[in-house]
């Protein structure tokens, strides 16, 4: 299988090529030449199968230049019991007849994340070496919380990399702050940034751009590269579990073969959902994909009128993990959708990055609106939703997976459409828990108290546990206590792959 640019200009590379380029050399991102599809048999099957088997079924037409042992060694490595807190991995819950939470949240930090950032780390290593590249990996992220500790976990002690984590010091959560400076692994760098997340991400892009920068860390035996989710690697894992879902309610007698199901997926950068539009492209019957959006509404905007605005105000939400206006994996939809017409895309991005916004033909926005239906809800409604959920069905949801219910409901309404569905859960009710313990606890009870406290409350209001990923994580011992201009990043990566060569050459 081959992987071209969405904006045309560079010739098609195996699956290695692209996982270790991340994005194009053209500046568009990678997608499959070639269809792959999947009988109503193979999706049988898959009922009587385990996630991780699922798993390599999924990707071995997609990276047909690994093996299957190196495929499966890869899966092994991520999705196993040390690093997974649940024997099946993804999870489906059955809230309701015909309405179930499929949990992506039982990795090491407690977001759908680690889903694609436990497997990541192994697809590149192997990338790098099937390209001939000898140099070890250094991984550099900016992050506003749930990315860079997801990127942490993956990478951590993965012979052959190394990974510096940026995040803005005062742009964090308390839990989401100690979740990272707490962080172990021998290959590890974490990094307080003066500014705010912006200054934090323009830094590390510039460094990423610096052509003297790339050539030291070449010579102390690094290569730079980046853990995104516009990166092919991060994609094809997700696919996997709405196969996996769906071959759940097979087994469990809930779908015959061949019956059509919903997906609604809490969006933000269009990664997750538009993995599920490549399940449905390789033949999994779905019927609707339900794009689930907070205030920051840019995609329902495009998914009812053709019109993708950026142009609009950045709004904070209690769904912080969705707070995006530029969802860049939405590219690839419009590269499928068009039957791979890359002239037509580039002109649509080179309108966003122009005017800020770009208007599809008709014939594209009806394709979009077969597959995809959305809508959105803001803070008060997402609250609400916490609280009907657990009053309706004893579950509790955090706040990511509160918007995508309450959008599934007016689906529901608007369209009558009674077909099972799958809701996807981002994120475990425990790492959010200041929104939720404040939606289902007495104002009382929460005043004043802090994040960690509320760790606890929830745990005890809800009785279930707090999950290894948090729990005790305000007595860890602090390892990471680097503070630094955003101008003396370039040094601190400096110092990082000096202090790991001479790790290396004391060895
Ligand atoms: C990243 C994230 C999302 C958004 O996923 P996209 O792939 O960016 O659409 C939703 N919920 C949580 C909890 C996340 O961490």
């Amino acid at each position: 299988m081959l992987y071209a640019s969405t904006r045309g200009k560079y010739d098609p590379v195996p699956a290695a090529g692209a996982i270790k380029m991340g994005i194009a050399p053209d500046g568009g991102l990678f997608v499959p030449t070639r269809r792959i599809t999947l009988s109503t048999e193979d999706i049988q099957t898959m009922a009587r199968l385990s996630y991780q088997q699922r798993a390599v079924k999924i990707l071995e037409p997609f990276l047909t230049d690994f093996t299957t042992e190196q495929i499966r060694k890869a899966v092994d490595c991520a999705y196993n019991s040390a690093s997974f807190d649940h024997p099946e991995v993804a999870p489906l819950a059955e809230l309701d007849e015909g309405l179930n939470v499929l949990e992506l949240w039982h990795g090491p930090t407690c977001a759908f994340k680690d889903m694609a950032l436990q497997i990541l780390p192994h697809l590149l290593v192997k990338s790098m070496k099937k390209t001939g590249e000898n140099a070890g990996i250094l991984i550099l992220v900016a992050t506003s919380g749930d990315t860079g500790k997801a990127a942490l976990e993956g990478f951590k002690d993965v012979p052959g990399t190394a990974i510096m984590v940026f995040y803005p010091e005062k742009g964090v959560s308390e839990v989401q702050k100690m979740q990272m400076v707490t962080q172990e692994g021998g290959n590890v760098g974490v990094y307080a940034v003066r500014g705010n997340f912006d200054d934090t991400q323009s830094g590390v892009k510039a460094i990423f751009g610096d052509t003297t920068m790339q050539r030291t860390v070449a010579e102390h035996g690094y290569k730079f590269s980046s853990a995104n989710s516009i990166n092919w690697g991060r994609l094809v894992p997700q696919i996997v579990y709405y196969f996996s879902a769906y071959a759940d309610l097979l087994s469990r007698g809930r779908l015959k073969p061949g019956d059509e199901v919903n997906f609604v997926v809490p969006t933000g950068n269009f990664g997750n959902i538009l993995a599920g539009f490549y399940a449905r492209q390789m033949g999994l019957p779905v019927h609707r994909l339900v794009c689930a959006a907070n205030e920051n509404n840019v995609l329902t905007d495009f998914i009812t009128s053709g019109t993708y605005d950026r142009n609009r105000v950045f709004k904070r939400t209690i769904s912080p993990s969705m707070d995006i206006l530029i969802s860049s994996n939405l590219e690839r939809l419009l590269y499928e959708l068009t039957d791979h017409d890359a002239l037509r895309v580039r002109q649509w991005m080179a309108d966003l990055t122009a005017k800020g916004r770009y208007t599809v033909d008709d014939i594209t926005r009806e394709r979009v609106q077969t597959i995809f239906w959305s809508d959105f809800a803001d803070d008060t409604a997402t609250i609400s939703s916490i609280k009907s959920t657990y009053h309706r069905y004893g579950y509790v949801v955090d706040t990511h997976t509160a918007v995508g219910l309450y959008v599934y409901e007016r689906y529901r309404r608007t369209t009558g459409d009674n077909r099972p569905t799958v809701v996807l859960s981002t994120a475990s009710p425990f790492k959010f828990n200041a929104s939720v313990a404040r939606a289902l606890l007495d104002e009382e009870q929460t005043a004043g108290r802090d994040e960690f406290a509320l760790l606890q409350m929830l745990s005890e209001f809800s009785g279930l546990p707090v999950p290894p990923g948090l729990n005790g994580l305000a007595e860890r011992s602090v390892r990471h206590t680097t503070v630094v201009d955003s101008n003396q990043m370039p040094n601190a990566v400096l110092d990082f792959v000096i202090k790991r060569k001479r790790m290396r050459v004391s060895l």
